[in-house]
């Protein structure tokens, strides 16, 4: 079949790898030219830890706090926008422990199933993209933190998923070249890194030798809809006609799936990320708790990436929060530091987030040759493979790996 994939990020590029592989004609449109988008610059981290999707208790609290701090780690832009007060009003449906239970059972299944193609591709693919498993470390300064970090660990490993609660001298020996300050960390040994850069940067090609389309820079502005079919995709640059749709256009898929009448609550969660050379050879990717900043080994650097600014689609970068980043860098590795960077070398990603914190996966019902693929929030990189995968299964009308109800696109509809 031909196959048109709307958006060439993580999610578009591992379903073009699978559906490529099945034997279709893939094309994929992107609006930019792949080089900076949010797969690219993000954190890198490969998480079956986080079984707890943002809407959770006490996290609507939090918010208003952090709301008032200039350089806090997490931001809703008040505004007058139908599409944020639908969203906030489904978080807040959301933000409670019957809902924690049950998303912690798909995120965990989607996770350890895309962690594992994450383990094939690092053995198959021609190229290196610096993938690691050496566990993820959470490390925290507060009581509070420590409180709440080790109930979630409790919860991991009732899941199944190991966690180990850690002293300061136990996180200490897990980094025996840089000096830490935190009162102690959990540990999910579980979960892996890999340089988000090298991956997108080499499939690129990869993908286009294996006979993959790439038409960028063209920007999808409109449907031509038939009998509740898409009959053509009309771009900025030119119309295409494709058997199968794929709906992979991150925080944009929420404004582009209006067109189908198709309801996707969508928010962009803004972050920022830093790419600075190695000072201290940092063994394990870590979160900083209290300033929600990662920190990940990649090669000879090491990236520092944080905040998540509901914001609207914008490319303001507001450095007030990239200092809240810089400034608790020697905080936690008192040995460390580096200076406020110009507002040109920080990079900026949205982040693409469904109210309930889980992704939008599966064919539509309300246009039939629509497959959507997104919402993947803090966790895109992580699902990636694994979406593909199943989007290609979706598509061929094959048994999926993993049950798919929790992540059915039209639960909002
Ligand atoms: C600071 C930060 C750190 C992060 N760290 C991690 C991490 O450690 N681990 C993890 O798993 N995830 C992490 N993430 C999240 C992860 O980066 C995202 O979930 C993921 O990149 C989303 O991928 P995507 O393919 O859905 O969207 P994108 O990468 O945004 O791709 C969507 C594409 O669609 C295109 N598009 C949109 N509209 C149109 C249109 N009209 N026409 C044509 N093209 C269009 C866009 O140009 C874009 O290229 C982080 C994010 C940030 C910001």
């Amino acid at each position: 079949m031909r196959v048109g994939i709307l958006g060439g990020g993580i999610i578009g590029l591992s379903s073009a790898y699978y559906l490529q592989r099945a034997g279709h004609q893939v094309t994929i449109i992107d609006q930019d030219d792949l080089q900076i988008g949010c797969s690219t610059g993000n954190a890198g981290m490969i998480v079956p830890s986080h079984l707890i999707p943002l809407a959770s208790p006490g996290m609507i609290s939090k918010g208003i706090r952090w709301m008032f701090n200039s350089t806090s780690p997490f931001y809703v832009k008040p505004r007058w926008s139908g599409d944020l007060i639908k969203w906030g009003y489904h978080f807040y449906q959301h933000a409670n422990k019957e809902h924690v239970a049950k998303a912690a059972i798909a995120l965990k299944e989607i996770s350890l199933f895309s962690k594992s193609i994450y383990q094939q591709w690092a053995k198959e693919l021609p190229f290196d993209f610096e993938y690691h498993e050496r566990g993820l470390l959470m490390l925290y300064q507060t009581k509070e933190a420590e409180h709440e970090e080790s109930e979630t660990a409790h919860f991991a490993n009732k899941h199944g998923i190991e966690a180990h609660i850690l002293n300061s001298s136990e996180v200490q020996n897990l980094e025996p070249h840089v000096k830490v300050q935190a009162r102690g960390g959990v540990f999910f040994p579980g979960d892996a890194h890999l340089t988000p850069q090298l991956l997108m940067s080499q499939l690129i090609p990869y993908l286009k030798h294996q006979g993959v389309v790439f038409k960028t820079k063209s920007t999808l502005t409109d449907f031509i809809v038939e009998s509740q079919k898409i009959r053509e995709l009309v771009s900025s640059t030119e119309r295409f006609s494709f058997d199968e749709v794929i709906l992979a256009s991150g925080s944009w898929s929420g404004a582009i799936s209006k067109k189908l009448n198709v309801n996707l609550p969508m928010q962009a969660g803004k972050g920022y990320s830093l790419l600075t050379p190695i000072q201290k050879n940092i063994q394990v990717p870590s979160i900083f708790l209290e300033a929600r900043v990662a920190v990940t080994p990649m090669g000879n650097n090491i990236r520092f990436g944080g905040t998540m600014e509901i914001a609207g689609v914008n490319h303001s970068i507001n450095m007030n929060r990239v200092k809240g980043i810089v400034d608790s860098i020697p905080k936690y590795y008192p040995e460390m530091s580096i200076p406020m960077p110009l507002q040109s070398n920080v990079w900026h990603g949205l982040r693409p987030c469904s109210p309930d914190g889980l992704p939008y996966i599966g064919r539509s019902k309300q246009i039939k040759n629509l497959t959507i693929a997104t919402g993947h929030a803090m966790m895109g990189l992580s699902l990636g493979p694994g979406t593909g995968k199943l989007v290609q299964q979706i598509i061929d009308q094959n048994q999926t790996s993993i049950s798919m109800e929790a992540f059915n696109p039209e639960r909002y509809n």
